[in-house]
């Protein structure tokens, strides 16, 4: 599991079994105080220490509590597996002899992912698939985008897509779903209780139906009284299916709701975006097509909300190159303007329904050289397929020249922080600067370069959802090149510039990554103008005499020192994007972790019904 706090440790062997642990110890010849660590199958998030003394074999649980810290039955608490097995390395503290030395994992011997481990990463894909209706590439996109956010939401509904669950239903109907057919040991069910909003396990065994309460803790953990505590409904029946825990029984089949089982919602490939362009969370179209799907709690919405996600739905049908005049509706209110005349709000009829589109009108299409311009930013745009760049949807060749793009609404990431300071977190932020890096990884891939990527030109399709704009200074690099070579400067935004763009003209993703830093500069002081009152020449001068932007005020350090890597002078010494993407990452998954809500102390234990 990526973040099992005891990965990092090289004496850590993940979820082996008592006996092959003791083959490990064996291979490594049973000196005394020799010790390796291994996961608990019996509590989730604790571990085993096995321990060699006198040529036997010591096994200790660690229980993981729910202030999060370790111990040892009987002993100290500790803040991770690494602080616990140092302490017991200089004081044995009640174990059979102090941790001498630690039985390595070999090169050949991987940390071996525990049976919750799989099934999470498992429910997380099916989930996303049922509930977005993704597949791919598209799939893999939204969950590495979304997985801290997809992992909460999972925490609390997955248990609805599972075939065992009935949703609310009456002690006595569980009793006759749970007789009709055949009646095997162990077949059980789980449902609402009634009044209550917990939930209860019923199971059949010796042609006697038994029921038990599951019990909740202030922090939402699921167990049966007295028994290990799980992050969710789904974890908790998987090891009752393994360990009875208290019941009479382990389970066994499922009891299968037909509802679910016959019908898993999906939805329709093409949705209509609401009038601000955000759809309305999908939860609400799964509980009108399948009454047996409690409708979850009000939660954040989540790029995969949007109907722009998806860049693979009906590509024949929406991604083609020329649009009739007939399909197209233009209203009169503009987005946004610029040299070339304007952006335009509009709507795009197609066979499987309307599309919200963005249309970028030219104004003098008389001009050759514009509208040479505009058929460039169109072909380097059809070539891009990602959910965080904005797609295009065609051109159109009427009264003028027009580029259609999908819709996003919210419109430019500066604007939109600029107006919204006191509703957007800084998570929200690192959230947001994520998706333009796997956008920005995904061109560096494709090898294209950018070189316009700044706040304004990253747009919004609602709070937690960005897309890269404004393709018009990109350049396809041929094969073997890294570079694009400028013949002569243009207006060019200086400000967000590398060096080596202003010095030699030579633009490549290394010089895009200089900018992405500028962008999240801009993001994190909410829309600030970098460089403050500076002019381009000055804002060189800084530059060369190795000043650097100070941190804005609410920017998190990890982030300020990402920024100052992405203003490494030389480029053959500054990330790429591919670095810059998984530094976004692993800090966004921390930061959406900590959020999390734990609850500190047990409810206190229930009785069983
Ligand atoms: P320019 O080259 O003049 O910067 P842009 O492509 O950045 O042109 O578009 C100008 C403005 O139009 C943007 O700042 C934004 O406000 C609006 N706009 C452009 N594309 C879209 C879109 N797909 N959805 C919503 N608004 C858009
Ligand atoms: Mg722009």
């Amino acid at each position: 599991m990526s973040n099992d706090p005891a990965a990092e440790l090289p004496f850590y062997y993940g979820s082996i079994s008592r006996s092959e642990a003791e083959q490990h110890l064996k291979l490594a010849g049973m000196a005394d105080g020799l010790f390796l660590l291994r996961q608990c199958i019996r509590s989730l998030g604790g571990y085993v220490l096995s321990v060699v003394w006198n040529l036997e074999f010591h096994h200790y649980s660690i229980e993981k509590k729910l202030n999060g810290t370790y111990c040892i039955a009987g002993g100290k608490s500790h803040c991770g597996p690494a602080e616990l097995c140092e302490f017991y390395s200089k004081d044995p503290d009640g174990l059979v002899c102090m941790l001498r030395k630690p039985c390595l994992r070999l090169p050949d011997t991987p940390i071996r992912p525990g049976v919750f481990d799989s099934l999470r990463e498992n429910m997380l894909r099916e989930y996303v698939k049922q509930t977005w209706n993704l597949e791919g590439e598209a799939m893999e996109q939204a969950i590495i985008s979304q997985a801290p956010q997809l992992e909460k939401l999972i925490a609390t509904t997955a248990h609805e897509k599972m075939p065992w669950y009935h949703g609310k239903i009456a002690r006595q109907e569980g009793e006759r779903r749970l007789y009709s057919g055949v009646q095997p040991d162990g077949k059980f069910l789980v449902r609402d209780r009634e009044e209550s909003g917990t939930f209860a396990l019923s199971m059949i065994y010796g042609k006697t139906v038994y029921h038990y309460r599951i019990l909740q803790d202030k922090s939402g953990k699921c167990f049966m009284p007295e028994g290990t505590k799980f992050d969710t409904i789904w974890q908790l029946v998987e090891y009752l299916k393994m360990k009875p825990d208290g019941l009479v029984t382990v389970l066994g089949e499922a009891c299968v709701n037909g509802k679910v089982a016959e019908k898993t919602p999906s939805l329709p490939a093409t949705r209509r975006t609401g009038a601000n362009g955000y759809t309305p969370p999908p939860r609400a179209v799964a509980a009108a097509s399948n009454p047996a799907t409690t409708v979850p709690a009000d939660r954040e919405v989540l790029p995969m909300d949007s109907s722009a996600f998806n860049p693979y739905h009906n590509p024949n049908e929406v991604r083609k190159f020329n649009i009739q005049r007939t399909q197209l509706l233009i209203d009169e209110v503009e987005l946004g303007s610029g040299n070339f005349g304007c952006v335009k709000k509009g709507v795009l009829k197609t066979d499987s329904g309307q599309i919200d589109v963005a249309v970028k009108v030219l104004k003098n299409d008389n001009e050759k050289l514009v509208k040479e311009e505009m058929m460039r930013e169109a072909e380097i745009m059809h070539q891009l397929s990602n959910p965080f760049i904005v797609r295009m949807l065609g051109l159109c060749k009427a009264e003028n020249l027009m580029l259609v793009m999908e819709m996003a609404s919210a419109g430019p990431l500066n604007k939109f922080l600029s107006t919204n300071k006191d509703n957007v977190t800084v998570e929200n932020i690192v959230n947001l600067m994520h998706q333009v890096s796997m956008g920005m990884k995904y061109l560096e891939e494709k090898n294209f370069v950018h070189r316009d990527l700044a706040a304004r030109n990253v747009l919004l399709v609602n709070q937690q959802f960005a897309k890269i704009s404004d393709f018009g200074l990109s350049k396809a690099l041929g094969a073997d090149d890294n570079y694009y070579k400028a013949r002569t400067a243009g207006k060019w935004p200086l400000k967000w510039y590398a060096p080596e763009c202003i010095n030699f003209h030579k633009f490549s993703s290394k010089s895009d990554v200089w900018s992405f830093g500028i962008t999240m500069w801009e993001a994190f002081s909410y829309g600030g103008k970098p460089y403050k009152k500076m002019k381009g020449p000055e804002v060189m001068r800084f530059i060369e005499g190795g000043s650097r932007m100070e941190c804005p005020a609410a920017c998190p350090e990890q982030m300020y020192t990402l920024m100052k890597e992405c203003w490494t002078y030389k480029h053959e010494e500054r990330p790429d994007f591919k670095a810059v993407e998984e530094s976004m990452r692993s800090y966004h998954y921390s930061v959406s972790k900590k959020a999390k809500p734990e609850g500190s102390a047990a409810a206190a234990a229930e009785p069983v019904e």
